[in-house]
């Protein structure tokens, strides 16, 4: 649904307000205040009545559009305040649970993952399975009401953290692969669940391995049909793929505008450097394609078409801007970058840092870059399967 001009920019207007009188709290460093800083966050966002903007009332959200949804993005960055925390739910399996639950499903699940009451997890990768997700060996097996589940997850982000976990399963072993796949929603403080952290080159542990020992997932949490997992993950994974692109697309904005404000006061011998130069004249350029790519994006959603293959050209175009811009302000930071408390040229070494680190993830995560160019030249471009 499109809607007037005027509208949203009265709404942004109202957010920018309301945003200006916001006490707007920052970034720390630390994973676990950080954490609780960006819930509480989320929950003074849930409350003035900006968390699902583009959700129906009826599921928590405002009954707006995704345009609506797009200029508040712009807004929270625009007043250097933080996304909220709990993205998985609200960008990557919030959306598919809208689109394939029940009206039960989506009255329990939805209100409380959009104020940040319940974090979500994604279940998906195994140590046999990442790319080849479908390859994944986690049994499902059914008894009376309910499945029993056995298995092992692995790079499951906020796992410690979550209330629940969108777990795919194989449901029928004798089925070809794809076939026999189920969608469960997991409660995860249910007995036989073991979640174990991963230290990242962060420092952070955000992600952990699952175990699953005999859980127990009443039947009414399957989430769609039962074998009926596969299509649904594969919105999941496209949500994953485009929605986030357009969010992270206005934070590396806002970075490098910050950078580049930064380099205008610099002493010229570091103004002037070379290779400092390159490398933000590459990462506005990144931008720049990015920006016109996320466009296209925005036009899609609000044509409904749904999750598909041309989310993985955002996720590509996405992946570069962000080890570009990341790569471009470590660059400015120089030898400051081995000082995380330092502060050179005005920009927060310790975050950018971080970032930088962080970045190198992002042609991973979410289906890694190989992936996403077979997925081009196979479903786009309707070459031969290698
Ligand atoms: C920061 C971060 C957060 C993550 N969070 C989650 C999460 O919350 N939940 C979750 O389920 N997963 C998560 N993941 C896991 C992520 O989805 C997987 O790492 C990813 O899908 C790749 O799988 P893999 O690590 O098993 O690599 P593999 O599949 O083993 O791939 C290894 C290498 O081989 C290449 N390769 C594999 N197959 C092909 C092919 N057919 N053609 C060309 N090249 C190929 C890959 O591109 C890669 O370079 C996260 C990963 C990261 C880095």
């Amino acid at each position: 649904m499109r809607v007037a001009v005027e509208e949203v920019a009265a709404f942004r207007e109202r957010a920018r307000a309301w945003l200006a009188e916001a006490e707007v709290p920052g970034t720390p460093l630390g994973l676990d205040e950080r954490f609780a800083v960006h819930r509480r966050w989320q929950r003074t966002l849930y409350d003035a009545g900006f968390m699902g903007i583009a959700w129906p009332r009826r599921f928590g959200g405002q009954g707006l559009t995704a345009q609506h949804q797009f200029a508040f993005v712009d807004e929270l960055v625009r007043a250097h305040a933080p996304a909220p925390i709990g993205l998985i739910g609200l960008d990557v399996v919030g959306p598919s649970i809208h689109a394939f639950g029940t009206d039960v499903q989506r009255e329990r699940f939805l209100p409380r993952l959009l104020s940040g009451a319940d974090i979500w997890c994604q279940g998906f990768s195994e140590p046999g399975a990442g790319s080849d997700l479908a390859s994944l060996s986690t049994r499902a097996e059914p008894d009376g009401d309910e499945f029993v589940v056995t298995g092992a997850k692995v790079w499951t982000s906020w796992a410690h953290e979550a209330a629940w976990c969108a777990l795919l399963c194989r449901t029928n072993p004798t089925a070809r692969k794809h076939e026999g796949i189920s969608y469960l929603l997991v409660d995860m403080a249910s007995p036989g669940i073991t979640v174990r952290p991963i230290t990242q080159m962060t420092g952070d542990a955000e992600f952990n391995e699952v175990f699953l020992d005999h859980v127990r997932v009443p039947r009414a949490n399957v989430l769609g049909e039962v074998d009926g997992g596969w299509r649904i993950a594969l919105d999941t994974l496209g949500r994953e793929r485009g929605s986030y692109t357009m969010r992270r697309r206005v934070e590396l904005e806002a970075g490098l505008a910050d950078a580049v404000a930064q380099l205008r006061t610099a002493p010229p011998a570091r103004r002037s450097h070379p290779r400092v130069l390159e490398e933000i004249g590459r990462a506005h350029v990144a931008l720049r394609v990015l920006e016109a790519q996320t466009r296209r994006t925005l036009t899609r959603m609000l044509d409904e078409s749904g999750a598909g293959p041309l989310d993985s050209v955002d996720k590509l175009v996405l992946n570069d801007a962000e080890q570009v811009v990341c790569r471009a302000i470590a660059e400015l930071l120089g030898p400051f970058r081995v000082v995380p408390q330092s502060r050179p040229l005005g920009l927060d070494a310790g975050r950018w840092v971080h970032d930088h680190y962080y970045s190198r993830a992002a042609s991973i995560y979410g289906g890694t870059s190989q992936i996403q160019r077979n997925i081009v030249a196979e479903r786009l471009l309707g070459l031969p399967r290698g």
